[in-house]
């Protein structure tokens, strides 16, 4: 998997989930329990897999978005078992329906979000409402390898999860390419501009 796992995932009960809280302390909730205010704990693991888990963290920065939204936000993927941020727990693709993806891109950067990944789809536009399909990947992957695993990645150099901050913008799957935004400011003149290319901060 490419991260130690030091136990937190081993003792979740059928039906349950963990949340892994800031001080490494993990909880367990039932799958229909509200973990915030507009989320409850199966919302971060659309696929059902078990066992399953989210970082505080990912969840916070989620409503501290949904209160900028006003509106629903819909993880499309949440934990899966690979070794990427998904995997870890940080990280939850989302679409807000009745928002566009630019409105979306700027909620998460002000809930505190600094790794940012804009998908589109090919014929639609960022100024489109989401509606029109694509999504929006967000972690809060910080370089510390706090997991819902345990502590820590065992990767030497977490190519997988490469960098702290990080965003980038795409259509369909084709993200890693061209162009390198530095800044949340340069993504969104990306996205405003609608430029048709797809680019990625490297570390
Ligand atoms: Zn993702």
């Amino acid at each position: 998997m490419g991260i130690k796992d030091t136990g937190c995932l081993n003792h979740v009960p059928y039906g349950y989930g963990v949340l892994r809280s800031y001080n490494g302390k993990c909880h367990y909730y039932r799958d229909n329990q509200h973990i915030r205010h507009n989320f409850k704990m199966k919302e971060f693991n659309p696929k059902r897999i078990h066992p399953y888990g989210v970082m505080e963290k990912l969840v916070d920065d989620l409503q501290k978005m949904r209160y900028l939204l006003g509106v629903p936000i819909i993880v499309t993927s949440g934990y899966r078992r690979e070794s990427n941020p998904h995997g870890a727990g940080l990280a939850a693709d989302i679409t807000v329906p009745r928002k566009s993806f630019i409105q979306v891109a700027e909620a998460a950067y002000h809930a505190g979000f600094r790794r940012i990944e804009v998908m589109k789809r090919y014929g639609t536009s960022y100024g489109n409402l989401m509606s029109v399909g694509g999504h929006v990947h967000l972690d809060v992957y910080d370089g510390s390898g706090n997991t819902t695993w345990g502590t820590e990645y065992d990767c030497p150099s977490c190519d997988r999860i490469p960098c702290y901050p990080w965003y980038a913008w795409g259509i369909q799957n084709s993200w890693s390419a061209t162009s390198h935004p530095n800044t949340f400011n340069q993504l969104l003149h990306n996205l405003k501009t609608n430029a048709h290319d797809t680019g990625y901060r490297g570390c």
